[in-house]
């Protein structure tokens, strides 16, 4: 049996106001006497149950999925349903009234689409919608005043109209939250923020609110103050955060522990996250806040010094992070005022900081160097360990061979001074790299210090020889011998010395190239002297390994040349004439090249003739 004329939903319209509208419309009854007539019970309007829907389809010839559009149904214990979207009780309010006073207002005109009926809207009870797109106003929401206000009937819920009027005046105006905006189109389905919409929306709202509240009214602010107005404004805030993600997600959290150590440097992330730290700590419902918490986790982990062992939402940390100077100085017994230093001298803290609890340092590095410096020893015990003497410890360390503890600890550096013994013993092992074991030094072999004796060059080049793999006759003696347990031939070290001492300067090829002449007019500048008895290019003179001479040329000796002599070809090129018109004028006025063409390949003058 259809009821006629058939009265629709309209647009946006709850299941309970259109069932408080049929009573009225088809009976002249109120809504709660129609609905115990027709023995539907008001808490299957509110559940919207199956059942409920059948029995008013049958009643009203309105679709069934019509109906179950307009309801929030139940689905299991504390959970329910609207459109697709699955949520918790605290998302549903059913514990409070909600309306916008002007938009009941408006519905009182005779002439409007429900007859002058109130009309109760499904989304006033959805807790991010908190404002009326129409008019532009905060909504009124208060606590339910028992049960039985669970349905929503317009017409039982809110004021009369003369009180309507008065709350319409007082209340304030706001634009709808960014959030709120994001809640309404994801319930038409429209999705695009791919971290929001992959978890429960309630979940999702309930992050954005947090985050923003901490944002915009600081992370300790008290939570049972906040206006609807400014939960509105939370929400935008979180939602502005949160809908590009994980990176948005961390600088929000950020700035918010920033702040919150911008008021005070001390204590932990309750001290920096308040009360998002302390509603994913100490969560007293068993609501699952959802992927907010891993965000929030990781970052406290990343950013904060947290002892491996405590639980951290829920679950133990297994390993520690980050380091306060505090933290490592407690697990690693080095001061905390010699880290500091040598945090900032390594880099590590900013120098012009004063580093206090709110600077950690990554845990590995930070215990590393706390490491090195509990293991060090200062340059003058360097002689003993290595077996070398005070000079040569000294070079070593001037050399850059081994370093200290920080760079340039400057005086007074007390123990930053040291130089790690790992290091030392890093310098030992790479100087033993290579070579062949022996019990005995051979004939012709001699540790690095009388091999620098013998040819009379600095200790610290033949060990740098050696540790760059210069030198191929390596003999290897007892460890125990440190640094005169590596021996040296001293005529290899000459040689390769030599060797590498005539890779300066530039070849006899290098030069005829650049001067475009043969490379044996090369030999003729080195061998004739110019006027002045000079040769015309000095050679800087090598004797190889083998023994031969070379000869190799200075940079600055090739320019010196060639600022003093010029070929013809080139100053006939600079005065825009034939080379042949050119040597016929200088002919003319006697002048000479340097020597004959065909030594050189090139006709050269001195400049100064010219
Ligand atoms: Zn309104």
């Amino acid at each position: 049996m259809v009821m006629l004329p058939v009265l629709p939903l309209i647009e946006g319209e709850s299941t309970v106001s259109w069932c408080s509208r049929l009573g009225p419309f088809h009976a002249g009854l109120s809504g709660p006497d129609f609905l115990k007539l027709m023995q539907i019970s008001r808490q299957s309007v509110v559940d919207t149950t199956d059942d409920c829907i059948g029995r008013l389809a049958d009643l009203t010839g309105i679709a069934a999925d019509r109906i179950r559009a307009s309801g929030v149904q139940r689905v299991g214990e504390a959970r329910f349903k609207h459109g697709d979207e699955v949520f918790g009780m605290r998302f549903a309010l059913r514990t409070h009234t909600t309306f916008c006073p002007a938009c009941l207002l408006e519905d009182a005109d005779p002439s409007g689409p429900s007859a002058g009926r109130r009309v109760g809207r499904i989304g006033w009870m959805f807790s991010p919608v908190r404002t009326c797109p129409r008019h532009g106003l905060v909504l009124h929401r208060r606590p339910n005043n028992g049960f039985h206000e669970q349905f929503q009937d317009m017409t039982l819920v809110a004021p009369d109209d003369a009180a309507l009027e008065k709350l319409a005046g007082d209340t304030p105006s706001a634009n709808t939250s960014a959030l709120q905006s994001y809640v309404e189109r994801r319930f038409d389905g429209v999705l695009g923020y791919d971290w929001l919409d992959t978890q429960d929306i309630d979940q999702a709202t309930r992050a954005c609110e947090m985050l923003g509240a901490c944002l915009v009214f600081g992370a300790h602010t008290n939570l049972d103050r906040l206006s609807l107005g400014d939960w509105s404004e939370t929400g935008s805030a979180g939602f502005e955060a949160a809908r590009d993600g994980v990176d948005g997600l961390r600088k929000a959290l950020d700035e918010i522990s920033r702040e919150s150590f911008r008021r005070s440097s001390k204590g932990g992330p309750q001290a920096a996250l308040g009360r998002i730290y302390q509603w994913l700590q100490f969560k007293k419902s068993k609501t699952d806040p959802g992927p907010i918490r891993d965000v929030v986790r990781e970052f406290v982990l990343d950013t904060m010094s947290i002892d491996p062992g405590n639980t951290l939402f829920g679950r133990p940390v297994d390993a520690r992070r980050r380091h306060s100077l505090a933290s490592l100085s407690r697990s690693t017994g080095v001061h905390q005022a010699t880290l500091r230093r040598a945090l900032k001298l390594t880099g590590v803290l900013p120098a012009d900081v004063d580093a206090d609890d709110r600077f950690t340092v990554d845990a590995g590095q930070g215990e590393r160097l706390a490491d090195r410096i509990h293991n060090s020893i200062p340059i003058s015990k360097i002689p003993n360990y290595l077996n070398c003497n005070r000079t040569q410890a000294q070079m070593l360390v001037k050399r850059g061979i081994v370093s200290q503890l920080v760079p340039d600890p400057g005086r007074g550096g007390g123990v930053l001074t040291n130089v790690a013994v790992r290091d030392l013993d890093d310098f030992i092992s790479r100087f033993r790299a290579h070579g062949t074991t022996v019990r005995q030094a051979s004939d012709g072999m001699f540790d690095a210090i009388v091999a620098s004796e013998v040819v009379r060059r600095p200790v610290m080049d033949i060990v740098q020889l050696v540790l760059d793999r210069k030198l191929t006759s390596l003999e290897l003696l007892s460890e125990d011998l440190g640094f005169r347990s590596v021996l040296v031939s001293p005529d290899e070290v000459r040689a390769v010395i030599s060797d590498l001492e005539g890779e300066i300067g530039l070849s006899v090829h290098d030069v005829a190239a650049r001067l475009g002449i043969f490379t044996s007019g090369v030999t003729h500048l080195r061998t004739k002297v110019d006027r002045s008895g000079r040769p015309f290019l000095r050679s800087l003179e090598t004797v190889a390994s083998s023994g031969t001479v070379r000869h190799r040329f200075a940079e600055e000796e090739v320019q010196r040349f060639q600022a003093d002599y010029v070929a013809l070809a080139d100053l006939a090129r600079a005065r825009g004439k034939a080379p042949k018109v050119v040597a016929m004028e200088l002919r003319k006025l006697d002048i000479k090249p340097i020597m004959r063409r065909e030594l050189l390949n090139a006709a050269i003058y001195r400049r100064a003739d010219l």
